[in-house]
């Protein structure tokens, strides 16, 4: 299997056959995002991408996955074409595949038409990462994401008329130390989610990079960091304003967030507030800084 870079894929894909399509993410401006910084984007070969299947088609491991997450960065970017002739791929050699997943950005979808997203669907790319970060418009401008808020509610619901499984990534901390500003934004993030019908959403919190703009701005004493308890007290937020018309997993399996809770929203909503509630009554703002140790942690 060729891999050019370091590879980022979610937690849920552990189990996934990683299959290289593209190199870099055409963005690559978010302040906080250190992951392809030095990548040039680049597509990788449908020649070399068949190579590939095929041997991961003759691996024991992988013979029978039902699941290709495409890498690296956002594979979604590619004209709808030739992710339908990867697809063709990966079906003629791996007739077991049900899903083909990548990540996704918002302007990545908003450059699809309705007709090319209902064929993309129809050619099993059916699940999509997308990186939403925040529902506050400030905190996007802030991070440079590209989007608006407005644009990415806009293009969720475009994949909801298709009915494509999709996961919003969103980001505690962004707008640094304050625990009303950490309220604002999860109210914001919450609100916003609440308008569309992700299967999934996954929080992370935002972590300093070296490399990055934010980290030159946290050197130069012009940002400062969100603390564990702002940032718990964020997640709480988003659970509390959250109110999406089907029900969404919402799991904080990741490393850079304080507290891990999962449940289904809206059913389980009272439950992982009042574990949130817990932890914020039972621990000192104090003793929670000392919990999680960013500079360990690699985004
Ligand atoms: S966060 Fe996503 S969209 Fe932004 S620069 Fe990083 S990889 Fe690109």
């Amino acid at each position: 299997m060729k891999y050019d870079d370091q590879i980022y894929r979610p937690p849920k894909e552990f189990k996934s056959l990683l299959l290289q399509v593209t190199s870099g993410c055409t963005h690559n401006k978010c302040k906080f995002c250190g992951m392809y910084r030095y990548t040039t984007f680049k597509m990788e070969s449908l020649e070399q991408i068949e190579s590939d299947v095929i041997e991961a088609s003759n691996d024991p491991f992988y013979r029978y996955s039902k699941r290709v997450f495409l890498l690296n960065g956002n594979p979604f970017v590619l004209k709808a074409e030739r992710l339908i002739a990867i697809s063709k791929i990966i079906h003629k050699h791996m007739p077991n595949v049900e899903v083909i997943t990548m990540y996704a950005s918002v302007k990545d979808i908003e450059n699809k038409t309705d007709e090319e997203l209902k064929l993309l669907k129809e050619a099993g790319i059916n699940d999509l990462y997308i990186g939403v970060e925040s529902g506050n418009q400030e905190a996007l401008e802030f991070i440079n994401k590209g989007n608006t808020v407005d644009e990415a509610v806009r293009e969720m619901k475009r994949l909801d008329k298709f009915d494509y499984n999709y996961y919003a990534m969103i980001l505690t901390g962004l707008m640094g130390r304050g625990v009303d500003i950490a309220k604002y934004n999860g109210q914001k993030t919450g609100e916003m989610l609440s308008k569309v019908n992700c299967r999934g959403i996954f929080p992370m919190s935002v972590t300093l990079v070296r490399g990055t703009e934010l980290w030159d701005l946290h050197a130069k004493g012009e940002y400062v960091e969100a603390t564990e308890f702002d940032r718990l007290v964020e997640l709480k937020e988003i659970i509390k304003n959250l109110n999406p018309e089907k029900t969404a997993l919402i799991s904080s399996a990741h490393n850079s967030n304080t507290m891990f809770v999962k449940g289904i929203i809206p059913n389980d909503r009272e439950r992982l507030i009042s574990e949130i509630d817990e932890i914020l009554q039972q621990s000192s703002p104090e003793d929670m800084q000392g919990w999680i140790d960013r500079k360990r942690i690699r985004l």
